[in-house]
């Protein structure tokens, strides 16, 4: 049974709570459901922190949800949720799910396969994956509905997997990612128990689709912590075989400094509310991978430009196969690397030309990063400056003092 507390008790300011998700959850209850902000909001709301998204569960069934709400689609195949839009805003409605039964669909690892059945809300709040992202709160009521202890995790500012946490990442190893995000995004600790398996346990995201790594991946990466995220993971030595990528990129001694500027830079563009590319930001986690070999096959008698596209194709094949880096998102990364070599033309129209390509920015962008590792020499970084923020005559004295 569930510990319900009041507005006094959790402190939530209720201005907090988008109108859009008080529109869901009032719709739902005068219909006759239970209806209930939950999972990442509520935790979010008791931090004091404004949610990105809201997320909503109810009792009632995705068929019942579409009915009361003008713009609502099904979606999803192995759990029907229904997305409700108003406007710009999106949110998404959850139906209570059961727990994971002992003769739910596997795969040889123990991972759950299929887990689509509906429950009851004591049942929804177990399958949730820490106890902090295990509550409900009510916006009539205002009162929050905690079934496992989570107020005093968010009080003690601690990261604890609900149930017995060698089963749990077993069903679901992306929670061992998950927990390390979450302790770096919110700065909390990790429970002993729940840190103690994940070091044996962390070869299991081998074997989880490739697409849902990349997409937790990709939000670690643009949580605005990245670069603590990445430092909590070494911390607690899950590094080594976590994610393949994160091997490649922590481990090239070169390529650390510049990684750690990248890393930096997107923390800071995420913490000042600008978007960064997902493209950008995996160009820059392999540069260092991509530059080793471009070295090496100019060694062995490639030209540059053709030694660049062999490396960037290797590179991105090897990446693939694991992390299903999306067809747009290695298209952005190999326009990237493709045009460093272009920056060292400064003579003639050459520089006119790069100027105009179309993701231009972003690959000097990537050019002043190399710089600032030390990499290449500042020289090309501060001409490119001047040039790109030039008038034409300054263009025009610029390359003729490069030619
Ligand atoms: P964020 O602010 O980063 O979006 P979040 O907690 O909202 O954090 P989501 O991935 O949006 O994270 O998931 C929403 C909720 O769904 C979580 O709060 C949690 O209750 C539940 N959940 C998500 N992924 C899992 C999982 N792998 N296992 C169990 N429960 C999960
Ligand atoms: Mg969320």
């Amino acid at each position: 049974e569930p510990v319900v507390l009041g507005p006094k008790e959790h402190g939530i300011d209720p201005r907090m709570v988008s109108n859009n998700a008080i529109r869901v959850t009032s719709t739902l209850q005068e219909a006759g459901f239970e209806a209930f902000v939950v999972g990442g909001a509520v935790r979010d709301l008791l931090l004091g922190v404004k949610p990105k998204d809201f997320d909503v569960a109810t009792n009632a069934t995705p068929e019942q949800v579409k009915r009361l709400f003008r713009r609502a689609f099904i979606i999803g195949r192995r759990f029907q949720i229904v997305h409700v839009m108003f406007g710009q805003d999106l949110l998404e409605v959850t139906t209570f799910r059961g727990t994971a039964t002992d003769n739910a669909p596997k795969d040889e690892h123990g991972r759950v396969l299929r887990d689509n059945t509906f429950g009851s809300q004591a049942e929804d709040a177990e399958r949730r994956d820490f106890t902090i992202n295990a509550m409900y709160y009510n916006p009539a009521t205002q009162e929050v509905l905690d079934y496992h202890g989570g107020i005093e995790d968010i009080r003690a500012k601690t990261l604890r997997i609900i149930g017995q946490p060698e089963a749990r990442y077993r069903e679901d190893p992306v929670r061992m990612l998950r927990v390390v995000r979450f302790a770096a995004k919110l700065n909390f600790s990790i429970e002993r128990s729940t840190a103690a398996p994940i070091g044996v346990m962390a070869p299991l995201i081998d074997n989880v689709p490739a697409a849902r790594v990349f997409d937790e991946m990709l939000k670690l990466l643009t949580s605005g912590q990245a670069l603590a995220c990445l430092q909590q993971l070494r911390k607690e030595g899950l590094h080594h075989g976590l994610l393949p990528m994160l091997d490649v990129v922590l481990e090239q001694p070169m390529g650390t400094k510049f990684v750690t500027l990248a890393l930096d830079s997107t923390d800071k563009r995420v913490m000042a509310g600008k978007t960064v590319s997902p493209g950008f930001l995996f160009a820059s986690l392999l540069w260092h991978q991509v530059l080793e070999k471009w070295q090496a096959y100019q060694a062995s008698g490639e030209f540059p430009i053709p030694a660049l596209h062999m490396a960037a194709d290797e590179v991105l094949e090897s990446q693939t196969e694991k992390l299903a880096i999306q067809r747009k998102i290695g298209s952005d990364m190999r326009d990237i690397w493709a045009m460093q070599p272009r920056f060292e033309r400064r003579n003639g129209k050459n520089p006119y030309k790069l100027l105009e390509h179309l993701r231009f920015r972003a690959g000097y962008d990537f050019l002043l990063l190399r710089c600032a590792s030390g990499e290449i020499d500042r020289e090309l970084g501060d001409w490119w400056t001047a040039f790109y923020e030039g008038d034409e005559s300054m263009r025009a004295e610029l390359v003729s003092a490069a030619s």
